[in-house]
């Protein structure tokens, strides 16, 4: 199943227009808070992504690939780690 994150008519919409500008040859800047790239320059040909705040509601902009994908990944071992030490307390 989709995330719905990314189904969002504002995501669609953001996700369009950071494609269009990179096809027109623009660079783009990676919004993910903790970029993890050299700077936070896009250039026309590095896969971009939309980066989501915390809550995974609000649009930021166009991120790293890279970048945002990690920070997802970050989440979802915090989330992981929230979830089993709540089961321990129940055990
Ligand atoms: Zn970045």
């Amino acid at each position: 199943m989709p995330d719905p994150r990314y189904a969002t008519p504002e995501y669609r919409a953001a996700y369009k227009a950071a494609r269009q500008a990179q096809a027109r040859g623009q660079w783009l800047e990676c919004h993910q808070p903790a970029c993890l790239m050299d700077d936070r320059t896009i250039a026309p040909d590095q896969p971009v992504d939309i980066a989501h705040d915390d809550s995974g509601t609000v649009i930021l902009g166009p991120a790293h690939r890279y970048c945002n994908r990690a920070d997802g990944g970050r989440r979802r071992h915090l989330l992981a780690a929230t979830t089993s030490s709540v089961r321990r307390r129940v055990l």
